[in-house]
């Protein structure tokens, strides 16, 4: 039986695909356009080239065509960003990522920022970000939001959870996920505090949410008795812990402690297939929307 407490990021990205391939089906057969996403990889990292591979194969599963760039380790930085500015002015290319991280010798800043903002699928271009931060009353949307964190917001919002006048708390304050996260739950008239390692007497901070976003990439750290009671949290962290009843001898756990943060919410998300899931759906999402403004 399903346990309405948990939810099931995996299920909930499946029906976003569902909604992506009719979309796609419909783009196709009206207007012959077919969207398309170019996924960039410089050497050979494990975790990233897992990341890659999952985001290649959903691509698949929508009908987004996907054009992968696998790069050696000794990629310079000059060729990087020619395959970029190649990219930007492709019409069959609708949405470029670069997997993080790049190889050290490799200033990603400047990469991302070569990216056009409006095939910048994962929403960290500056004037994407600077859109994000200053939304409202009428100004410009950003193009595209960051991935992780607009698949927080879509959880909550496809689980009719309340936002406006609750108090949000972010734990982490990344570019990628904290502080991305903290704008669009403002945006939602949430109360957001953000934390970081900085931040003094988290706990009292954390008993204070309604809704909490743990980001801070450290393996269980969020304890159960920190959660108010009938909290909602969502838990963004991937961290692989030693497992010896493993056949890879490791398994991967989130930023709160599951079990004794369960009891306490009212709403949480599990790792694997929480989070992680719904990132990759909304990357799809991006790039079918992407696909669709190269229309207008
Ligand atoms: P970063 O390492 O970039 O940021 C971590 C943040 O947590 C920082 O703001 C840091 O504070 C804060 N922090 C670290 N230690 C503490 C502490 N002891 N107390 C309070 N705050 C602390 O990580 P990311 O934001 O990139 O990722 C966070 C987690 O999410 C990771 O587990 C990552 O694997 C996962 N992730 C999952 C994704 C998904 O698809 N599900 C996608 C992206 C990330 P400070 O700023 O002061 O250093």
């Amino acid at each position: 039986d399903v346990d309405p407490k948990i939810i099931d990021g995996k299920a909930m990205a499946r029906q976003v695909e569902d909604e992506l391939a009719a979309e796609v089906t419909h783009m196709k057969e009206t207007n012959g356009l077919v969207p398309g996403l170019a996924v960039i990889i410089v050497g050979e990292r494990k975790d990233s080239q897992t990341y890659v591979r999952a985001k290649r194969k959903a691509c698949e599963r929508v009908g987004i065509a996907s054009f992968g760039y696998d790069l050696p380790e000794a990629t310079t930085q000059h060729d990087l960003e020619v395959l970029i500015e190649q990219l930007n002015v492709r019409a069959d290319v609708h949405g470029i990522l670069v997997q993080l991280p790049l190889p050290s010798h490799i200033d990603s800043e400047v990469v991302l920022d070569k990216i056009s903002y409006e095939k910048d699928v994962d929403g960290f271009h500056p004037l994407n970000m600077g859109r994000l931060c200053m939304a409202g009353g009428g100004r410009e949307e950003p193009r595209f939001v960051p991935c992780t964190p607009k698949g927080c917001i879509e959880m909550l919002k496809r689980k009719n959870v309340a936002v406006a006048g609750k108090n949000a708390v972010v734990l982490g304050r990344s570019n990628i996920v904290g502080l991305p996260a903290a704008m669009l739950l403002n945006q939602m008239d949430a109360t957001v505090t953000i934390c970081h390692s900085k931040t003094q007497d988290l706990a009292a901070k954390v008993r204070d949410a309604d809704i909490l976003v743990a980001a801070v990439g450290r393996a269980q750290f969020v304890p159960g008795d920190w959660i108010k009671p009938g909290a909602v949290v969502i838990d963004v962290g991937i961290n692989a812990v030693e497992d010896a009843s493993k056949k890879s001898g490791y398994r991967l756990v989130g930023d709160v402690d599951y079990a004794s943060c369960y009891e306490k919410a009212s709403l949480i998300t599990p790792v694997p297939g929480g989070v992680g899931p719904m990132t990759i759906a909304m990357l799809l999402r991006n790039t079918v929307d992407g696909a669709a403004r190269s229309l207008e």
